[in-house]
């Protein structure tokens, strides 16, 4: 594979949707149209593979769902496109928005029929706090699916995000006769061929008897209002991500999906200035800087192995360099980097800005750490999240106390779990935003540490990091919340909060200190 050179060629981005949006599908899709793949089923086929290699994907095989995120690389159009996997199941973990830190940009996938649904609007706010576009995909529009102002109104709505339309169903479900590409002219015939002009609206009336079928008429009309109401496609607005581009399309039926890739690479933008300490990184900079987004274990049990994922921010990485982990000040020689590419892994003999590699190491490598090998500098905006599940860790067996203490930390490094060590008293409570994080800590601390645990309720509700802009107040604060006050993995203080009640009182009892529910891991 010749793969082009220079991030400017580079589009990194994400797929986010509600379960059953269609992200698998269109995953699948866009990789047989753009060639890197040749048959259906080959996504859903690679994970079951994947899953037989894992050991310890017990809960994933009963669920039927996929716990892990990975990157899939294809070549489009003289473009490299990183497509990284977001895991879309309700259970959703931090990694699925951590990945979001690592892309440029993001297609949103709606359901036709549901619109904007819980999860998508989840990572959708995850999107909006970096800035990233979003392309949106309107899938299912060969099934009943609801009115396009309708959908259209409701992401304005609701997400704050103008809308312009690129492509308009003409019908759908049963009725569905095809798309016009706004854009383009041109009409796009009901089994996905475009046509080479888009017949106005009286030749599609005439041509599928809008004027028997009511919803033809209603879609062409709404298409005129469109035009009338809503802005025109800029690419700055979507750059600064206060516009989506809109399209169409079955990802089932290969309808939308070729023009939806053409979007990517004309649209997408290429890698980003990466937000960093003590500067920002510059995807041109000589010097090869990466960060780690996700830490994934034992994705070869024979070799207990640890692949950090990491996304090149500038420079270029090449196999065999030494790069310095900013954080523990240690140098990385980076032997066997490897590219994820839809059928199988490679060695990656070199890297631009906006590529992601997975470095295997034995655990040198955690979650937000910075590579470099220049002036030492820290990516930030690598988020943890205030946990919407906060438990206490039960350990089964008191013998074990230190083999527990090595499984929270390495697995809190992983990103499984946050780990908060109360600073009075023994014990752990952990905090995840899913519950399907707890069940992976109790399961991998079984499997993989011979640590019993049970996961019991805590009398806190969540988390919030304290930012102590005075420390004489802190200390006032801490002597009367002794109990609830705990530490996170980096030695940072958190309050245990009973109540969002308790800690809105302490907000206004304690101005000097702020209550975060995020904390920048930088
Ligand atoms: P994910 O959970 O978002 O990854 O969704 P999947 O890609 O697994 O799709 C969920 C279900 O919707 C599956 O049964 C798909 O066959 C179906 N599906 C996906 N895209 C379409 C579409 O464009 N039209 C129709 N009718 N069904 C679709």
């Amino acid at each position: 594979m010749t793969a082009p050179t220079g991030y400017k060629t580079r589009r990194t981005f994400a797929i986010i949707s509600h379960p059953d949006a269609g992200k698998t599908t269109l995953t699948e899709k866009l990789l047989l149209n753009s060639g890197a793949i040749h048959l259906a089923g080959e996504v859903k086929e690679r994970g079951e593979r994947r899953r037989t290699r894992s050991d310890w994907m017990e809960i994933e095989q009963k669920r039927g769902i996929s716990i892990t995120s990975s990157v899939m690389t294809f070549e489009h159009d003289g473009l490299t496109l990183n497509l990284l996997d977001t895991p879309g199941h309700a259970d959703f973990s931090e990694d699925t928005y951590r990945t979001l830190t690592a892309v440029d940009s993001a297609i949103m996938v709606l359901d036709a029929a549901k619109g904007i649904e819980a999860q998508t609007r989840k990572l959708f706010e995850v999107c909006r706090m970096r800035d990233i576009p979003i392309i949106t995909f309107v899938n299912k529009i060969d099934r009943e699916a609801r009115d396009t102002l309708e959908i259209l109104d409701e992401i304005m709505e609701t997400l704050a995000l103008d809308t312009a339309p690129m492509m308009w169903p003409v019908g759908a479900g049963v009725d569905f006769s095809g798309l016009i590409d706004l854009e383009r002219g041109r009409f796009i015939a009901p089994d996905g061929k475009p046509e080479t002009d888009a017949p106005g609206v009286e030749a599609i009336a005439e041509r599928y008897g809008a004027t028997q079928n009511q919803q033809i008429a209603a879609s062409m009309e709404g298409l005129e209002l469109s035009r009338e109401s809503l802005p025109k496609f800029d690419q700055a607005a979507f750059e600064e991500g206060t516009l989506t581009p809109v399209y169409f399309g079955s990802a089932l039926k290969s309808i939308g999906v070729r023009e939806l890739l053409e979007a990517v690479c004309k649209f997408a933008p290429e890698p980003r200035t990466q937000p960093a300490a003590p500067q920002p990184v510059e995807p041109g900079d000589p010097a090869c800087t990466g960060f780690v987004f996700k830490v994934q274990a034992n994705m070869d049990p024979n070799h207990r192995d640890r692949v950090a994922f990491v996304r090149v921010a500038s420079g270029t990485l090449k196999r065999g360099m030494r790069l310095k982990n900013v954080r523990s000040g240690k140098d990385l020689k980076v032997a066997n980097p490897m590219f994820f590419f839809a059928r199988e892994r490679e060695l990656a003999d070199e890297a631009v800005a906006g590529d992601v590699v997975g470095i295997p190491n034995h655990g040198t490598l955690s979650v937000g750490d910075t590579l470099t090998d220049g002036e030492d500098v820290t990516v930030t905006g690598i988020p943890n999240f205030a946990p919407e599940l906060l438990r206490r860790v039960h350990l089964s067996d008191a013998s074990k106390t230190k083999q527990l203490a090595k499984a929270l930390s390495d697995l809190a490094e992983e990103g499984v779990v946050q780990v908060f060590k109360p600073t009075l008293g023994s014990g752990y409570y952990v905090g995840a935003v899913g519950p399907l994080q707890l069940e992976v800590l109790t399961s991998r601390a079984q499997a993989e540490y011979s640590v019993p645990i049970r996961i019991e309720p805590a009398q806190y509700v969540t988390a919030r990091w304290v930012k102590v802009n005075n420390a004489a107040q802190f200390e006032k604060f801490a002597a009367i919340h002794r109990l609830n006050i705990a530490e996170d993995r980096y030695g940072d203080p958190v309050f245990l909060a009973p109540s969002q009640w308790e800690i809105d009182r302490c907000a206004k009892d304690y101005p000097e200190l702020e209550f975060m529910a995020t904390k920048d891991r930088g």
